[in-house]
């Protein structure tokens, strides 16, 4: 199949050796899980338990919230013991609203129903049940499944492409996946493409993982769907990235995948959906790839959402040598971390402890102009000018050159040799950014209140004065009744 160039991109050091290699373990259930209400983009869900409430593993514990949010679920059996602040899985590390459940130990189950033949159930059905077992995207966007599935049915996409890139350096969660579950990996797959009604399916698997493109192609034969080996280059893995090389289609700027007829979904999120089809098992557990230098002994687990990352560097081995820096996430698009217990929730790829060396800290100095970082970009941006308009807090002059459109890839920041931290920049402007809209939407939606309310006022008043203009109409005619009545009299 003809592939299309890559504008930009990088190659930094992949590591997934570490962890390439290792079957994924399920990790022991952990005692206490947190179970965070926003796990994904949207509204975050809204709890339908009490504390000391027993659930069942699966049973429901918080419920969607509007359009764009997503259901959650007890991720084991047990009591709920708190709805309250736990720290999040953010930079930030400040609490957010949480349910936290004590673990019984039976680990039982609500009562499931398995669905013989899946393939026999309507588009609509397939995107009820995803959004029923509280299904997002696991490749990190958190998107929630069912809408993207039901977006993208109306829109009438042509082409579904399965995520498998798995770009960024240490992770190798996808890798595993596909190389363990192939099989429910491809059923997911051919269910997403019944939901959205797909003429072509492609899972994109970048070329540094051969078994897993091995144990994907076995897995296909026979169906509709075809595995293509995409050259190793970050960030393959990313949306916009993926599209352009297997289709030679680009988004446009401000625009969706949906746009150009195309849906991408993530190779874990097939086996989620494959489970929640087949088995009505809801979203309880992802694998998280546990490496980085600072790790005893890097390893894939399966890990129940709200477990604390504490206990999967335990199972790991612990500290080999001083983490100087913990993310979440790959090392170019993740989230440092501090505090590790924070819990692990949907969006949850890895969990790295890196050392010094591997982060190489060295101190930024003057921009000398190379264009290093416009090479890079593979947006087609200007970084350098950008990063200009920011430190000068002029977000108007950034965003007219595109920061809407940086993916926060951080290949500019890698290639930097003046080691400028740009994509710090870009991340810190798109939260001003969202500051400013949000609070321009809260004034205007302040505004429409007040101009309702004035309105409402005015017409309260017009009433009363009519009323009035008509009691004294009447009472006007009243009188003149009486006076007329009166002169006949007399
Ligand atoms: S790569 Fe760094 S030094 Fe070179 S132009 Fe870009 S910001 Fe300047
Ligand atoms: S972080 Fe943004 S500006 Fe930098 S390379 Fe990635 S897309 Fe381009």
């Amino acid at each position: 199949m003809k592939l299309f160039n890559l504008r930009g991109g990088v190659h930094p050091e992949g590591r997934k050796d570490l962890s390439a290699d290792i079957p994924v373990r399920v990790l022991p259930l952990p005692k206490l899980l947190f179970v965070p209400l926003q796990q994904h983009i949207g509204a975050p869900a809204t709890p339908v338990v009490n504390v000391g409430d027993h659930v069942l593993k699966g049973q429901l514990i918080a419920a969607a919230q509007g359009t764009v949010s997503s259901a959650i679920h007890a991720p084991t059996s047990g009591v709920i013991v708190g709805l309250g602040d736990h720290a999040a899985p953010h930079p930030s590390g400040l609490p957010v609203p949480t349910i936290t459940l004590e673990s019984d130990g039976n680990d039982a189950w609500i009562t499931t129903e398995t669905v013989t033949d899946p393939f026999a159930l309507s588009a609509e059905d397939i995107a009820a049940r995803v959004a029923a077992a509280g299904i997002v995207g696991l490749g990190g966007a958190t998107f929630p499944a069912a809408l993207k599935l039901n977006l993208s049915r109306n829109s009438g996409v042509q082409t579904l492409i399965m995520n498998g890139g798995e770009c960024e350096p240490y992770l190798t969660c996808d890798d595993r996946i596909m190389r363990e579950r192939a099989l429910e990996i491809v059923e997911g797959i051919r269910l997403i493409a019944l939901a959205v009604a797909a003429k072509e399916v492609l899972v994109g698997i970048e070329d540094n993982k051969p078994e897993a493109i091995a144990a994907m192609q076995s897995a296909v034969k026979g169906s509709e769907v075809k595995v293509v080996a995409m050259p190793s280059m970050y960030p393959m893995g990313s949306e916009k990235q993926i599209i352009q090389v297997l289709t030679g289609k680009e988004i446009p700027a401000g625009g969706r995948p949906a746009d150009i007829g195309v849906l991408v979904h993530n190779v874990a999120t097939a086996f989620a959906v494959q489970q929640a089809i087949r088995y009505s098992r809801p979203l309880l557990s992802r694998i998280v790839t546990v490496s980085g230098g600072a790790i005893k002994a890097a390893c894939n687990v399966e890990a129940l959402v709200g477990t604390p990352v504490q206990e999967l560097i335990d199972f790991a081995g612990g500290y080999s040598q001083p983490a100087a820096r913990l993310v979440l996430g790959g090392p170019m698009m993740g989230q440092q971390f501090s505090n590790t217990n924070v819990p692990v929730v949907k969006g949850t790829s890895g969990v790295l402890a890196l050392t010094s060396q591997e982060i190489g800290q060295a101190e930024a100095s003057p921009c000398i102009r190379c264009s290093t970082c416009v090479r890079a970009c593979p947006v087609g941006l200007l970084p350098l000018e950008m990063a200009a308009h920011i430190r000068i807090s002029n977000l108007a002059g950034a965003v007219t050159l595109g920061l809407k459109d940086c993916i926060s890839c951080g290949s500019c920041s890698y290639v930097c040799p003046a080691h400028i931290p740009l994509v710090h920049y870009f991340n810190y402007a798109k939260g001003d950014l969202a500051t400013q809209e949000r609070a321009k939407l809260k004034q205007e939606a302040t505004k429409k209140l007040a101009e309702a309310r004035n309105e409402r006022i005015a017409r309260i008043e017009r009433e009363r004065a009519e009323a009035a203009a008509k009691r004294k109409a009447a009472r006007a005619a009243k009188e003149a009744a009486a006076a007329a009545a009166k002169a006949e009299v007399v």
